[in-house]
Formats: C-alpha cells, sequence, structure tokens
C-alpha cells in the first residue's frame, strides 16, 4: 500500500493548448491533475493533459500487469477540460475501468453532455464504442463520494480514510464543481475556472479551510484582467489573477497555492514572472507546470509537501528573482 497522496500536474493551461518553444518549461497541455491517494488513481478533468497520462498509465499497467483503474472527476465541461478524453489510451483497453463523475441536472447528464462531445461527424469514435468498463454519473452538491470498497460509491457522509466532497461554484459562466480530496487527514482542494469576489470568495475560503495544497485559477495578470497596457479586459469571465487566488489561500489558510489554468498567450517568463510576484503576497505559493509533482504524506506534509528533486527545482525558480 502506498503511504502517500502524490499530486501531478500533466495539464496546467487554460481555454486551449499552447505547444511551442516558449512555454516548454509550464507546459502546454489544458487542464488535467493527476492524485494518486494511498494508491487510488483520482484524475482531474480531462484536457489534453490527459492524453501523455493516459500513455503513462498503459505503461504502468504493463510493468505491474494489473489493468488501469481510475476514477475521473470533470470540474465543468467546457472544452478545455474534456477534448483530451477521446485520446485517453486506457479508455479503449476492455480491461480498464473508469468511474467517471461531474455535474450535470440528472443523474444521466454527464453520461449525455460527453456521448454529445464526440458524436460523429465531430469525432469518429462515439463514447459507447470506447471498450473500457465505464460508469457514469452526476454529482449533486450533497454528495460525498467514498472508497471504502473496491469500487467508489456516493454517499450523504464521508466515510473511509478516503472520501471527496464538492461546492458548486457559481464564479465561472455555466457553474462549476470545485472538489475537496481528503485522505488520512490530508487535503487538496481544486478549484480551477473560477474568479475572485472583492474581499475573496468566502464561501471557497470555508470549503477550502486548512487544506495542504489548494490548486487555484490564476488566469490573467492584473494588467490584462484589468484591461490594461494593451490587454483586453476580462473581467466576468470566469478567471482570477494570482492576487485573488493568494488572497483566497490566506483567507482559507492553506498550507501550499498552486496557480493553475494560465493563460494560454503567456510564455514561461510572463509566468515565471506572475509566480516571483505571487510569493510577495503568498510566499507558499508556485505556479503549476506540466509533469510537477508534490507528495504529502501524514509526517512530511507540514515540513515539505515536494519531493526532493521538485523542491531543488521550486527553489531554482524562486531564487532566480
Ligand atoms: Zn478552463
Ligand atoms: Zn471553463
Amino acid at each position: 500500500m502506498n503511504e502517500t497522496l502524490t499530486i501531478t500536474f500533466w495539464g496546467v493551461r487554460g481555454s486551449y493548448p499552447a505547444p511551442g518553444g516558449h512555454t516548454v518549461r509550464y507546459g502546454g497541455n489544458t487542464a488535467c491533475v493527476e492524485v494518486n491517494a494511498g494508491g487510488r488513481l483520482l484524475i482531474l478533468d480531462a484536457g489534453t493533459g490527459i492524453i501523455p497520462l493516459g500513455r503513462d498509465l498503459m505503461r504502468r499497467s504493463q510493468q505491474t500487469g494489473k489493468p488501469v483503474q481510475a476514477t475521473l472527476l470533470f470540474s465543468h465541461l467546457h472544452h478545455d477540460h474534456t477534448q483530451g478524453f477521446p485520446f485517453f489510451a486506457p479508455a479503449y483497453h476492455p480491461v480498464s475501468r473508469l468511474f467517471l463523475f461531474g455535474p450535470g441536472a440528472s443523474e444521466q447528464a454527464l453520461e449525455e453532455l460527453l456521448a454529445r462531445n464526440q458524436m460523429p461527424p465531430a469525432f469518429p469514435v462515439s463514447l459507447r464504442d470506447m471498450n473500457a468498463a465505464k460508469e457514469i454519473r452526476s454529482l449533486n452538491e450533497t454528495d460525498v463520494l467514498c472508497f471504502e470498497a473496491e469500487t467508489p460509491c456516493i454517499s450523504k457522509q464521508p466515510t473511509g480514510e478516503l472520501f471527496i466532497r464538492l461546492m458548486k461554484s457559481y464564479a465561472h459562466p455555466g457553474g462549476v464543481y470545485v472538489y475537496r480530496i481528503e485522505w488520512r487527514g490530508l487535503s487538496v482542494v481544486y478549484a480551477t475556472d473560477t474568479e475572485g469576489y472583492i474581499g475573496t470568495d468566502r464561501r471557497l475560503a470555508a470549503f477550502a479551510r486548512h487544506a495542504d495544497l489548494l490548486i487555484h485559477d490564476a488566469q490573467y495578470s492584473e494588467d490584462h484582467y484589468q484591461g490594461r497596457n494593451g490587454w483586453t479586459s476580462t473581467q466576468g469571465y470566469g478567471h482570477s489573477t494570482p492576487r485573488m487566488a493568494c488572497e483566497l489561500a490566506q483567507a482559507a489558510g492553506v498550507k501550499q497555492l498552486a496557480l493553475f489554468h494560465h493563460d494560454p498567450n503567456y510564455d514561461d517568463a510572463r509566468i515565471q514572472q506572475i509566480e516571483h510576484e505571487a510569493q510577495q503576497i503568498f510566499p507558499q505559493v508556485f505556479a503549476a507546470r506540466e509533469r510537477l509533482q508534490v507528495t504529502l504524506s501524514p509526517d512530511t506534509a507540514m515540513a515539505s509537501p515536494f519531493t526532493e528533486m521538485d523542491k531543488a527545482a521550486f527553489l531554482r525558480t524562486a531564487n532566480r528573482f
């Protein structure tokens, strides 16, 4: 049994992919985060980052001889959070077992929306023709996902050592689910595609209270958000500035903050600059980048959530300014 809570970023970009030489450090894939909780595989969103994750899961499966079993949580159904799923290799393997959860007005709504996303002529392979065993269900705000059995179950009360609660946020067009994953007293909150409020989003701050890691939308620089220096204002688009993310992290008293959902127009230098500016507001902040792995364990959570290799990389980045 794996005794850590490990978070790996596979896609950190918002809106649309941003490949190219100017984004190699932080990466160009859209939203996808892998969470490994004591050996259980959770995946947050299925932007294009899920494509390299899928390849890696197939490699791991070949090494261990165990089929892929994963629980995939959608924050919402905007393209940058779903567009990688039709290319997720484990979904084509009959031995894979996938549990998909996300928003939807009825229990079947998520399945209908995902099916519509890849219906011919938009995509040649329908959701039904992807061979993996799939269970797809929409969640209500009051639902709690529990993992006491081999498969996840929907409950109204948290039970067992791993459970996931959600909060429906209205700070994004169409609404978005924020997830809080708890494992053995450690917690990760995934709050992408959310716009901050003046005086912070108090409901979200309460939901994220004392999390070990908060992954928060920080798409727009202050100038961009406010429409200065040639940018068109993005106020009301449903995304935050790094300052909003930092203020939320402070209000919630979280231990670490990951800036997430970087604007596709931003190159590595700009994101580094944003990261540096954010560190002046909330020192325990870093800009999420592809393949960055953060490991939390009951013993080391307070001391260092980074693996040594990542911590060194993080410090190198911080020291550059
Ligand atoms: Zn998005
Ligand atoms: Zn969105």
